[in-house]
């Protein structure tokens, strides 16, 4: 249901390691510093904004202050995490930056971890796992530094249980069956005393099920019982919850609003900054309809009370904000593809009867992220899909984004980590993968969502859902094998999108090595593989493993004791990419469960044990950060000498403590 792609923990560790590029797209610039920091299970990244400069003045204004609108949001969801987070964090960093014993004791050294760890997560509970984090510093020690910094007050005894008695507020999202997720969750989106049955309740009396444009009740609300016992909504909105810190958001948007590129931005803006006065969930419904529909601005944000994750109910969003400007140069590549759709169905090795008539590629843009806030920062999602109401995207469509220079910012820093120099098999290969393997990454990604998906149709009277429980695996299968078996086309040279036939071979060796070893790093030993796009990749790669076998098209060779694959033959690869994928389209075409389990059966589930251990110790001793988030760029606002802008400039140096304790200082309406 949730349809944001938010690629977290481990599949971004994943992405981050099993890809090395070129600097298609970027500025070609070798000395950026990608890594900024590292800690607990945390790396932290810098990206790029490439071609901000290019925008006009006018977008670039429009970009600064969105992104002004971005930052002012920061409290709100440290305060929608835990009711402690606000009052910690300040006591945190007070003791950071001026603790005055010791800052090279165990203790120090252990707290300042602590703290960017903190940070990293906008409170006490780890991003991912939303577990609380364990203190490796004494709680003694916290009470002298506390004692150090505040003379006079009486709150260290709270705040230090609420770091280190891991009873007290132990999981921020508990979705265990069989408890009140409410009472036992520690966020603060509901109040003291109120239940999970209760909040069920109140909900369903409010719902109207007949509403063909439903309300999305709670997204904005905070719930709390009254002296009566009675349940209430605090709304999120300017003279309601957060009221400080939304009336900061609406100042900057209306900033931004002057300089919108279009009539229908501005009102999509002004719509946003109804909502935020009046917190009119009918309103937003309206907003999100604006917002998708307009697709011909170049700058693009996210700005709201947007996905709900954070509640165990999933009802209530954390706020969050990207401020993005479109990648004209890469959704060409979207656009150019789709709309050679038709050549491409009509050229596959597909069965005729299995092909459309008449088919339509899906566009996607591809984006600039400009700013990370909210929930989206420092740990951000590669590709969004919005709005969350499936009857406005039923109605209205959904934006389908990928935030490029972010994927370009993991690939570079994954560059050096030793990925490559361990699980390649040799140099020639290497270079070939740090050549081509970002862009045609992106191109099967592309090929993938834009045709792979849309391609092929159903036989007359064949059931859609005849492939039951294997649906997922077949189908992502079947659009992965069309982008694998066209990137090594002659036609995507002839359309500009490669630039060297040999380019594929790059996805190709990736895409075999990941699914035939190292996408094993996921899998905790004894396991299956159960998720269907893991299931997937090792079906292919499998099943074009074993038939091969006879003509040594792919092999699996022991080098002093470590397993490599080796491609032997592309073109013979891409052949058996092409007769798996008939196979499988004729499956789907036809509804033949019995074909589509075997194959799911045979080749996708089952775990060779030894490759299994290998890989899983060969990765051990990378040390790659399981975690990636990011640090913003720093822009400024240049004017003249009568305070008109005449500029916006950017800026990459900040590290990340400085950043933190910065927003901390310059963004922080809920804690002064
Ligand atoms: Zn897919």
């Amino acid at each position: 249901m949730k349809s944001t792609l938010i690629t977290t923990g481990i599949a971004v560790a994943l992405l981050a390691t099993a890809c090395n590029s070129s600097s298609k797209d970027m500025e070609d610039n070798d000395t950026f510093d990608y890594v900024v920091d590292r800690f607990a299970d945390i790396e932290v990244l810098r990206y790029q904004v490439p071609d901000f400069d290019n925008l006009t003045l006018n977008q670039k204004l429009l970009v600064y202050y969105l992104t002004e609108a971005a930052l002012k949001g920061r409290d709100i969801l440290w305060d929608q995490n835990c009711e402690v987070n606000l009052e910690l964090r300040p006591v945190l960093e007070k003791i950071y930056t001026g603790y005055s014993g010791d800052r090279d004791s165990a203790d120090f050294k252990a707290f300042e971890k602590y703290m960017k760890q903190v940070w990293f997560a906008n409170g006490i509970h780890h991003h991912y796992s939303t577990d609380k984090f364990q203190p490796e510093f004494g709680r003694e020690w916290f009470m002298e530094a506390y004692r150090g910094a505040y003379p006079e007050d009486e709150r260290g005894e709270y705040l230090a249980e609420a770091i280190f008695n891991p009873a007290l507020y132990a999981k921020r999202v508990n979705q265990e069956d069989g408890v009140d997720l409410v009472v036992t969750s520690a966020n603060n989106l509901y109040g003291p005393g109120v239940t999970q049955a209760e909040v069920e309740a109140y909900y369903a009396a409010l719902r109207d099920t007949t509403d063909t444009q439903p309300i999305p009740y709670g997204l904005n609300t905070r719930v709390v019982k009254g002296a009566d016992g009675k349940l209430t909504e605090e709304v999120y909105r300017i003279g309601g919850r957060y009221s400080d810190a939304i009336s900061d958001i609406v100042a900057s948007l209306r900033q931004a609003s002057q300089y919108a590129e279009n009539e229908a931005q501005r009102a999509t803006i002004d719509k946003l900054i109804e909502y935020y006065t009046t917190g009119d969930l009918r309103t937003f419904n309206d907003y999100s309809i604006m917002w998708v529909e307009d697709t011909d601005s170049q700058v693009d944000f996210i700005n709201g009370f947007i996905e709900d994750y954070g509640d165990p109910l999933g009802m209530t969003g954390a706020w969050e904000s990207i401020v993005n400007f479109k990648n004209n140069e890469a959704s060409e590549r979207t656009h150019t593809i789709s709309n050679n759709a038709q050549w491409f169905e009509d050229h596959s090795p597909v069965d005729a009867r299995f092909k459309k008539d008449k088919v339509k590629g899906v566009s996607a843009k591809v984006i600039t992220a400009a700013i990370l806030a909210g929930d989206s920062y420092p740990a951000t999602p590669i590709g969004i899909n919005l709005p969350n109401a499936n009857w406005i995207r039923a109605a209205h469509g959904s934006k389908s984004v990928t935030l490029e220079n972010i994927t370009e910012a993991y690939d570079k820093a994954s560059h050096g980590n030793g990925f490559n120099e361990e699980f390649v098999i040799d140099q020639p290969t290497r270079e070939l993968l740090d050549e081509y393997l970002f862009i045609t990454d992106n191109l099967h990604t592309d090929l993938h969502e834009c045709l792979g998906h849309g391609s092929g149709k159903l036989l007359p009277g064949t059931d859609p859902t005849a492939l039951k429980a294997h649906s997922s695996t077949i189908e992502e299968a079947r659009a992965d094998l069309f982008a694998l078996y066209y990137l090594a086309d002659p036609k995507l040279l002839e359309l500009g999108l490669l630039d060297n036939p040999d380019a594929y071979k790059a996805e190709y060796y990736k895409y075999l090595l990941n699914g035939l070893m190292t996408q094993l790093v996921r899998i905790e030993s004894g396991n299956n593989i159960e998720e269907a796009h893991m299931r997937n990749r090792q079906l292919i790669a499998a099943w074009v493993l074993e038939k091969g076998a006879k003509d040594n098209v792919v092999e699996l060779v022991k080098i002093e004791g470590k397993t490599y694959v080796r491609i032997n033959d592309y073109d013979a690869l891409r052949n058996l990419f092409g007769q798996l994928l008939a196979e499988i389209q004729r499956i789907t075409s036809e509804g033949d469960y019995e074909a589509a389990r075997s194959l799911v059966e045979n080749y996708a589930v089952k775990v060779n044990p030894d490759i299994h251990r290998e890989v899983l110790e060969r990765y051990a001793k990378l040390d790659i950060a399981p975690y990636k988030g990011f640090v913003n760029p720093v822009y400024t606002l240049v004017t003249d000498e009568e305070g008109n802008p005449v500029d916006v400039t950017i800026s990459y140096e900040e590290d990340y403590p400085t950043q933190m304790l910065r927003y901390s200082a310059d963004y922080s309406p809920l804690t002064k």
